[in-house]
């Protein structure tokens, strides 16, 4: 099911303030209440909905991080949880190895004064890498459309040799207070949006936005055993700040690629390997390749049944940040022949007949004592 966007929820702009928030859900609330609609289920479904979109919306740090990655923000790697674009699995989102990756969402101060100087936002990088790459890491150059400080008026976005000036609207404040009957209510400044300052003679280069647009290259050192869904914070490498405010950060999502033949579970990987019935029975030996470049000899012993496993110490992943490294786990699965000719068939005839109790335990009398076993259960009640 997919979750309206919460500011549609309330039937305000995004750009709204607290205080319009706060009156649009009040609203609401009371046309929805369930006291107010008693047995109407489509009423309760919305008056919850509107709570979270509140709850969510009236916390600063909870709406920067809405306004950036939407409902995905707070998905918890549940069914249906994630928005478009957002491919990564959340579970492990507060545990990242990059911690506290909202910690600084709220410090910008967007929407008010700050002295026209606002922090860059930040941005999101999907890079998705293959398991070769995880298990050696790589240094990965990405191009990154991002806007950076305007050289051309260092950012103040005001023509060189001109300055920005105070707005006039609100002295500079950012805020404007306007009286309605008892009550003084103040609001961000119309004419100048909060930031106290107004450009009359704007930077031809970037429009007065004091950014440009530019592509840049970053080389970005991708660790050996990184995981599926890893975040790599660079810190400062996101969009350039607003009129001199610092920049915000980059984020860079990982993603694997699934491998034809390793399965990994943490620092261990798994492959299935097929045997002939006849190396299973006889014994004989196969090399696997790893992805540490070499191969592994895995010898199978006489009468290998399907399913069993070998262990190669230390032929997984490495585990990252430590000199650890996981295992491979071979499973072996015996192939039953197919498509036999005339000779095999009488080969295999002519085996069957030498065959005893001991070469089949397990199959041999196994319906006889499956059935003593469920008679011997109808006796003993
Ligand atoms: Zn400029
Ligand atoms: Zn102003």
């Amino acid at each position: 099911m997919s979750k309206r966007d919460y500011y549609e929820v309330l039937g305000v702009s995004r750009t709204a303030t607290e205080a319009e928030m706060k009156s649009a859900f009040r609203k609401l609330a009371m046309q929805y209440h369930p006291d107010r609609n008693p047995g109407d289920h489509e009423a309760e479904v919305k008056f919850k909905e509107i709570n979270e979109a509140y709850q969510t919306l009236s916390d600063g740090q909870k709406r920067a991080a809405y306004d950036r990655f939407g409902h995905a923000a707070f998905a918890n790697g549940g069914p249906g949880g994630g928005g478009p674009g957002f491919g990564g699995d959340f579970s492990d989102f507060m545990s990242d190895i990059f911690e506290n990756f909202f910690g600084d969402a709220g410090r910008g101060g967007r929407g008010r004064s700050t002295g026209g100087r606002e922090r860059g936002a930040d941005m999101r990088y999907n890079l998705e890498i293959s398991l070769d790459e995880a298990y050696n890491g790589k240094t990965a150059e990405l191009k990154i459309p991002t806007s950076i400080t305007c050289e051309a008026c260092s950012g103040s976005g005001a023509k060189p040799g001109s300055k920005p000036k105070a707005c006039p609207t609100c002295g500079g404040a950012g805020r404007v207070r306007a009286t309605q009957g008892f009550f003084s209510i103040e609001r961000t400044c119309p004419n100048c949006h909060g930031r106290g300052e107004v450009i009359d003679d704007p930077c031809v280069q970037c429009g007065g936005a004091g950014r440009v647009t530019r592509e840049r290259t970053l080389s970005v050192n991708i660790p050996a055993g990184v995981e599926d869904g890893t975040r790599i914070r660079l810190a400062g490498e996101g969009e350039a700040g607003l009129r001199g405010g610092p920049p915000g950060d980059l984020y860079i999502f990982l993603s694997l690629k699934p491998h034809p033949f390793f399965q990994r579970d943490g620092a261990d990987l798994f492959c299935r390997v097929p045997i002939s019935m006849v190396t299973a029975a006889l014994g004989g030996e196969f090399s696997v390749p790893t992805l540490s470049g070499t191969d592994a000899l895995v010898k199978v012993p006489e009468g290998t049944q399907t399913g069993k496993q070998f262990r190669l110490k230390g032929k997984g992943m490495p585990v990252l940040r430590s000199r650890d490294v996981g295992d491979l786990y071979i499973q072996v699965v015996v192939e039953t022949p197919q498509k036999l000719t005339k000779r095999q068939r009488e080969l295999l005839m002519e085996f069957d007949q030498e065959c005893s109790k001991e070469n089949h335990p397990e199959s041999s009398g196994f319906f006889s004592r499956f059935r003593e076993f469920i008679d011997g259960l109808g006796g003993s009640t």
